[in-house]
């Protein structure tokens, strides 16, 4: 166990914070040891890669991170492959993992940072695929209960950005494994934003999985900041998913507003636009920015501190709510 550690090295919006302790384990036995050598009233948390997290303030607890590894063949037939997935993996080498070996299925979910265990958490999406088009189920222990489930997809609850580990399993479990099935018949998605045009330019006629993984790669990095550079958590807010009536009401005003249909009721806008359209696209308060690329992204211009972050969201949270009357909820988890 580590003592009142920086946690620069473990969290990818580089803020300045420290934490009181910190250890890793590598198994559930470890986990359990930790938990149960830890004192009773001691806050904790479990850390994967630190990508979805702003740390506005020094961490008074234990930060336990996650170092489960494995990457095992279940079942596998003609069609599919089915794989069990350690917690710690970093997913985007679990992608290139798969696609190298020609498996469809989360190839549009390349260079997305973290870990395996946190993807179920936020249901992790990019490009038209979300992580729950592809799991099986996943296997948590659940600290009150001292017990380890195996969850199917359905008791998962997953939604856009959500599932039941961020509602009523919130904090209360450690996610070890996720099963996931894969396609060795090839269904691709390309519809979303620039991949075909990606495809089209690279002049890929029969495309692979590992091809498709590297189209979204180039657009991503063409779009986002590389954590490694820029510190950022990546999209701070969730789109808005709006009332139909209410989308309308915006769209008629701003004919431009980019939009998509969700269900019979309902419509989605993007948080980025509404942001640009607050007038905060690449603008900074102190040393925390919006990405002049995309809106949605805060970034860390420098010596930022997290708190700096969450006044700068809070600032623009209150500007879209003021011009479009819509509340935009925080994506990152606000510690
Ligand atoms: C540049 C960039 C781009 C991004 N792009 C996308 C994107 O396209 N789509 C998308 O969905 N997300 C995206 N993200 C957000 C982020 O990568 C994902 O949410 C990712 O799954 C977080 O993984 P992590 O291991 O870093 O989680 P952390 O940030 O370490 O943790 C996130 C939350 O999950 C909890 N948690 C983590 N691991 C476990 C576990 N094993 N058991 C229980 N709880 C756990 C933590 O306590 C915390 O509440 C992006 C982030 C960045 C920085």
């Amino acid at each position: 166990m580590k003592t009142n550690i920086s946690l620069l090295p473990y969290h990818t919006f580089g803020a300045k914070v420290n934490a009181d302790f910190f250890t890793t384990f590598s198994n559930k036995e470890e986990l359990t040891t930790i938990l149960d050598q830890k004192p009773n009233d001691q806050n904790f948390i479990i850390l994967g890669g630190g990508s979805n997290i702003l740390f506005t303030q020094d961490f008074h607890g234990l930060i336990i991170k996650n170092e489960i590894s494995g990457f095992d063949v279940i079942s596998e037939d003609d069609n599919h492959i089915t794989l069990k997935i350690g917690a710690g993996e970093n997913w985007h080498d679990t992608v290139m993992q798969t696609v190298e070996k020609g498996w469809q299925g989360i190839e549009n979910l390349a260079l997305i940072p973290g870990t395996v265990g946190a993807s179920p958490i936020q249901n992790i999406g990019a490009y038209g695929v979300e992580v729950k088009d592809v799991i099986q189920k996943v296997e948590f222990y659940h600290f009150d209960k001292k017990e380890t489930f195996e969850y199917s997809n359905q008791e998962c609850a997953f939604g856009y950005r959500n599932s039941i580990f961020k509602n009523e399993l919130k904090g209360k479990i450690a996610v070890l494994s996720i099963t996931i099935k894969l396609n060795k018949n090839w269904h691709f998605n390309t519809s979303y934003g620039a991949i075909e045009d990606e495809i089209k330019h690279q002049g890929i006629e029969n495309l692979t999985p590992l091809d498709l993984a590297n189209v979204i790669i180039k657009i991503r990095e063409s779009k986002l900041p590389d954590p490694k550079e820029i510190g950022n958590c990546g999209s701070f807010f969730k789109n808005p998913v709006l009332p139909k009536k209410d989308a309308l009401k915006i769209i008629e005003k701003y004919p431009e507003a980019p939009h998509y249909i969700v269900g019979e009721e309902a419509i989605k806008i993007p948080a980025g636009w509404l942001i640009q359209t607050a007038g905060w696209k690449g603008k900074s308060l102190g040393n925390v920015g919006t990405y002049p690329k995309q809106a949605l992204v805060l970034v860390n211009n420098g010596g930022a501190t997290g708190e700096e972050a969450w006044a700068l969201a809070l600032q623009i949270q209150k500007d879209v709510k003021t011009q479009f009357g819509i509340s935009i909820e925080p994506e990152v988890n606000i510690l």
